[in-house]
C-alpha cells in the first residue's frame, strides 16, 4: 500500500459555502479595498480577539514589518536575531538599517537578553526580537535594557496570533508588534498581516504610511507604501476568526499526542512547557541529537521524505547566512554558536488543522524506526 504523504503545513480554508454570501455583500456594494467595512470590521473583532487596543491591517506581514520601522523612524542599527524567516532582517535593510544579530538562548530559542547589552553601540536605535514559535520572548529584560538606552522594541510576532502570557496578550509588549496572517500560519487571510500599536495617534501614522502616505486627500507628507488589505481578504478572515478557536483547540491536541508519542525516543527532544503560557501551536519543533539518536537532522529529514513525510528545517540556514547579511560583522559562526548548533538540530514536524491522528503515530512511527537502540 502506498501511504499519502503527510505535507509539513496546510492552510486551512473556512468553508466555501459560508463565504459565498460576504462576496455577494462585496459585489452588491462594489467597495472592493481602501478601508472598507469588512476591513473595519476585521480590525475591531481581531483588536477584541487578540486582547489589544489598536491594530492596522496590512496585505502582508513584511510590508507591516517595514511599514512599522518606518513608524518609528529607525534608523541606524537594530539589534536582531538570526534565527527567524529572512524577512526579520530584510524589513531592516528596507529601511536601510543594518542588523545586529545576538544571538538565542537555548531553551526557546528567542533572542538572548544577557548578550544585548554587549552589541549595544551608539548607532543602535532599536531592538527587533521574534516570537519564535509562538514561544514569548523575555519582554520583561528586553524593555528594561530599551528603556536604559532609549531605544524602540518592535516584535516580530509572526508566530505569536492569540498567545497570552498571565492572561495578556503578548502583543501588548513593546513600541509594535507585527503579525503575519500568510496562509500558512494559525490565523490566515491568504495573504496578510498587522501591526499592533498603543495609541490611537500612532494607529493613524501606520494607517497613513500603508495607503502611499494620505493624509486626507490632498496632503503627502512622506512616502508610504500600498500596503492594504483588500475587502475579499477581510472578509474572508472575518470568516475564519469564527473558526480559529477550534483551529488552536485541534493544534493543541496534536502537540500533545506528539510529546506523548515523542517522549521514550532518545536523541529527540522537544521545547519545555511554560505553564504561563497560552499557546496556539504554529509548529512542532524537534532538536535532534546525532549522538543520542545515530543520525543527524539533515540525514532524518532525508529518510522522512523517503518516507512521504514532508518536515522543515526552519530555521536554516540562519540569516546571517545569507548573502545579503554575512559580510556583517555580527554574523560571524563565532558570535553564535548557540543559533549555529540549533539550527543544525531542529527540524519542524507536520503541523496543521487536518493531521490525523492515524498521521501523527505514523510521523513518530518512522521517528521510532531511524533510532539506533
Ligand atoms: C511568515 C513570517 C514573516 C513574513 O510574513 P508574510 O506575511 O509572509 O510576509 C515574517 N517573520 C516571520 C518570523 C514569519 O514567520
Amino acid at each position: 500500500m502506498i501511504e499519502q504523504p503527510i505535507p509539513v503545513i496546510r492552510p486551512t480554508l473556512p468553508p466555501l459555502e459560508e463565504f459565498i454570501p460576504y462576496l455577494e455583500k462585496i459585489w452588491d456594494n462594489k467597495w472592493l479595498t481602501n478601508n472598507g467595512c469588512f476591513h473595519q470590521q476585521l480590525e475591531k473583532e481581531l483588536a477584541d480577539y487578540l486582547g489589544v487596543n489598536y491594530i492596522s491591517l496590512f496585505s502582508n506581514g513584511t510590508l507591516a514589518l517595514i511599514s512599522a520601522l518606518k513608524a518609528l523612524n529607525i534608523q541606524g542599527e537594530v539589534i536582531t536575531t538570526p534565527f527567524s524567516f529572512v524577512a526579520t532582517s530584510h524589513a531592516l535593510l528596507w529601511n536601510k538599517a543594518t542588523p545586529v544579530f545576538v544571538d538565542i538562548e537555548p531553551d526557546y530559542m528567542n533572542m538572548d537578553p544577557d548578550k544585548i547589552e554587549a552589541a549595544i553601540t551608539p548607532r543602535v536605535t532599536a531592538i527587533m526580537p521574534v516570537h519564535v514559535y509562538g514561544n514569548p520572548c523575555q519582554m520583561d529584560r528586553i524593555q528594561e535594557i530599551a528603556d536604559r538606552y532609549n531605544l524602540k522594541v518592535i516584535y516580530d510576532a509572526a508566530h505569536a496570533f492569540g498567545v497570552k502570557k498571565d492572561g495578556v496578550s503578548i502583543l501588548d509588549y513593546g513600541d509594535l508588534s507585527v503579525l503575519s496572517f500568510h496562509a500558512t500560519k494559525v490565523y490566515n487571510t491568504i495573504e496578510g498581516g498587522a501591526i499592533v500599536s498603543h495609541s490611537s495617534e500612532m494607529k493613524e501614522r501606520i494607517d497613513i504610511l500603508k495607503n502611499f502616505g494620505f493624509r486626507g486627500e490632498m496632503r503627502v507628507d512622506e512616502p508610504g507604501i500600498n500596503a492594504k488589505l483588500n475587502e475579499v481578504q477581510a472578509a474572508y478572515g472575518l470568516l475564519q476568526l469564527k473558526y480559529v478557536d477550534d483551529y488552536i483547540k485541534r493544534r493543541k491536541e496534536i502537540a500533545l499526542l506528539y510529546r506523548q508519542l515523542l517522549k521514550g525516543i532518545d536523541g529527540i527532544s522537544v521545547l519545555s512547557d511554560m505553564p504561563e503560557v497560552q499557546h496556539a501551536y504554529p509548529y512542532f519543533p524537534i532538536l535532534i541529537d546525532k549522538e543520542k539518536y545515530g543520525i543527524d537532522r539533515d540525514e532524518l529529514y532525508g529518510k522522512l521524505k523517503d518516507d512521504n513525510i514532508l518536515s522543515r528545517r526552519y530555521f536554516y540556514p540562519l540569516i546571517s547566512d545569507f548573502e545579503p547579511y554575512r559580510h556583517l560583522p555580527s554574523a560571524a559562526p563565532e558570535s553564535l554558536p548557540v543559533a549555529m548548533e540549533i539550527a543544525k538540530k531542529v527540524l519542524c514536524l507536520p503541523m496543521h488543522v487536518d493531521l490525523k491522528n492515524d498521521e501523527i503515530n505514523r510521523v513518530c512511527a518512522v521517528l521510532t524506526k531511524y533510532h539506533r537502540k
